[in-house]
């Protein structure tokens, strides 16, 4: 009898625990092929270097775990397609696995795999969420809307049994390929720290999320966004671990929710999902001071400062600078998303797409026309001032009567806003009828 042969392709799946597209692809096989494909439109020059930094760390780390079953991790640069079907063919594989996605993206190197491999092709579509995206849907649609609702179907679920870490994996004779290495993230990519960060979370922090994940300045949310993206961690694994804490776990079906809605409608990505007839200004300097940092509203401004030098945000000034940007000053909301895609290290399509819509009250908000006011949220999620002081140097001794408000005592070398909110909202709701 010949050797059966299989080919594992990871995508954003770089983790070697509970991954079903790994385990079914060493489950039988005599060889298997663990291979990443680098592609340049994922992971070219046009995202920061923090981005590309934690994927090579995060892949680093998963040719460590293979080695440690007695394999490796394959790596090719190029087109997906061409790349996985030119090693299925050298190694004359049986099977190619592939983790199943959602973008527009994914889905087209799916139907070119699929149209072009000469052996059997099988998509998982249950490892990037915790119930894959169509697996409950509500009568007469194909995907649920609003949040609510899809929440209590998506708690009664039966969630999948974990997939089992392989055993052993045995490659067959094959280049190698390098991985590229880098370190200095403050973030370090792979499963390996997802797993610490995760575990030492879980224990000091999952209990008192309820009450303070909206404080700016404590910082105490979980920090997994960037893990769950890359598939450092598995969502399912997380939120069963997680199970302690509600209000958590209710962020991860979240996330499954805004996956099974642009799995459904992938136009999303870049059309408008309820349109509202808006006409967006055109106003390169209220974006260019915007992405900057140099708004003149505090924070505004710490948020977006926060996310240049760490390529991460806070949840509660994601919703705040996005509805400044979109709302406030009424600039399109897919200017925002493609600044926060290229700098985050969480940055997701379905994530951020469907958030930015959220928050432009284009998507699934059920008050679409709501305007944040950065002031009143200032005071209340940072009333010391001191996330504002952290990200903006030039605040950092302004006392806490004036630091959400430096006009009333303007301080050197801080711009005065760069407009008057209250005529900016007056403006938004009229435009919005
Ligand atoms: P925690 O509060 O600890 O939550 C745990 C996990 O739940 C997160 O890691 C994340 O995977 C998920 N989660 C939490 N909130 C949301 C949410 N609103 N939508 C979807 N999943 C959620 N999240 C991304 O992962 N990628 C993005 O590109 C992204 N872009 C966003 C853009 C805007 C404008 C807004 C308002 C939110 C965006 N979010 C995005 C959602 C959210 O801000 C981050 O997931 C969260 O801040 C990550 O921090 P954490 O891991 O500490 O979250």
């Amino acid at each position: 009898m010949t050797a059966t042969t299989t080919v594992a392709v990871f995508t954003r799946d770089l983790r070697v625990r509970d991954n079903p597209m790994l385990a079914a692809a060493a489950r039988g096989a005599d060889e298997v092929v663990p291979l990443f494909v680098r592609d340049d439109r994922i992971t070219g020059s046009e995202f920061a270097e923090g981005r590309r930094k934690f994927l090579n760390e995060s892949l680093t780390d998963l040719d460590i775990a293979l080695r440690d079953l007695g394999g490796r991790l394959v790596v090719r640069d190029g087109d997906p397609v061409r790349e996985v079907y030119r090693v299925a063919h050298e190694v004359r594989a049986d099977r190619v696995h592939i983790a199943g996605d959602v973008s527009a993206f994914a889905r087209a190197r799916e139907k070119a795999l699929r149209d072009a491999l000469p052996c059997e092709f099988v998509v998982h579509d249950d490892v990037h969420t915790v119930v894959p995206p169509g697996a409950i849907t509500p009568s007469g649609s194909d995907h649920f809307s609003v949040f609510s609702p899809y929440h209590r179907r998506w708690a009664d679920a039966t969630w999948r049994a974990e997939a089992p870490k392989p055993a052993r994996i045995t490659l067959p004779r094959i280049r190698v390929g390098a991985v590229l290495s880098s370190k200095g993230n403050g973030f370090p990519g792979g499963e390996t720290a997802a797993r610490k960060r995760v575990t030492s979370w879980l224990r000091s922090s999952a209990e008192s999320y309820a009450d303070d994940h909206d404080a700016l300045a404590a910082d105490r949310t979980s920090r997994l966004s960037p893990y769950l993206h890359l598939g450092c961690l598995s969502a399912l694994e997380v939120a069963r671990r997680g199970a302690t804490s509600p209000e958590f776990v209710r962020q991860l079906a979240w996330r499954d929710f805004h996956h099974q809605v642009l799995a459904a409608r992938p136009a999303a990505a870049h059309d408008d999902y309820r349109p509202r007839g808006d006409r967006w200004l055109d106003d390169e300097h209220a974006l260019s001071a915007w992405r900057a940092g140099e708004t003149g509203i505090p924070i505004v401004d710490a948020g977006m400062r926060q996310l240049l030098a760490e390529g991460w945000m806070h949840n509660r000034a994601r919703l705040i600078v996005g509805s400044f940007l979109t709302k406030t000053l009424y600039v399109d909301w897919r200017a925002g998303a493609a600044h926060f895609f290229r700098h985050l290290l969480d940055g997701d399509v379905a994530n951020n797409c469907m958030n930015w819509q959220w928050v432009a009250g284009t998507g699934t908000d059920t008050r679409p026309n709501r305007v944040l006011n950065p002031l009143r949220q200032a005071d209340r999620f940072d009333p010391d001032g001191e996330y504002v002081r952290r990200y903006v140097p030039e605040l950092s001794d302004v006392d806490t009567r004036y630091v959400h408000r430096p006009w009333e005592k303007p301080v050197r070398g801080y711009p005065p806003p760069i407009v008057d909110l209250a005529e900016a909202r007056s403006r938004f709701l009229a435009a919005r009828g």
